[in-house]
């Protein structure tokens, strides 16, 4: 494990504080720390900080996670008992990530939409009442293709 030169300790411009190790090489200091109180980084994992507060370098502040689900964590997810939850950006209501609509799948991946599913449903219907989703005489396309035929 690194040696670390606590005499040489700054602020960086990307917001962490970085550190000149004995070595000559410059690290994130929370990066160090962790590996003192737990062990090597496993390759693949970041070193996450849960108060989103990028100085607070206290080790209880540390959390070493996966590239994915940092990623998620820093666009407002929350893994509760195992299950991510987000935040709708309409209603602002915080729910399952399950509960969301599919945006696109990406190489697999299901994405979800910004908006939970009863924000695009009134979404869609207000899209679909500015175009009139409808036949030519008025009557909703839904009935005509479902209802009983006429002879
Ligand atoms: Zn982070
Ligand atoms: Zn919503």
């Amino acid at each position: 494990m690194a040696q670390k030169n606590t005499q040489t300790r700054w602020l960086g411009s990307d917001g962490y504080y970085q550190i000149k190790l004995t070595c000559g090489t410059i690290v994130a200091e929370h990066r160090i720390l962790w590996e003192e109180a737990h062990g090597p980084i496993p390759d693949g994992f970041q070193i996450h900080h849960k108060s989103h507060n990028r100085t607070d370098n206290r080790i209880e502040n540390l959390d070493c996670v996966d590239t994915v689900t940092h990623k998620r964590l820093h666009v407002g997810h929350r893994l509760i008992d195992g299950v991510w939850v987000k935040t709708c950006t309409q209603c602002g209501v915080e729910q399952p990530e399950n509960d969301f609509p599919t945006k696109r799948y990406v190489e697999g991946v299901r994405m979800t939409r910004g908006n939970c599913r009863e924000c695009e449903r009134e979404r869609q219907r207000a899209k679909n009442g500015h175009t009139g989703d409808r036949f030519t005489d008025g009557s909703p396309i839904f009935g005509r293709h479902f209802g009983p035929r006429s002879s």
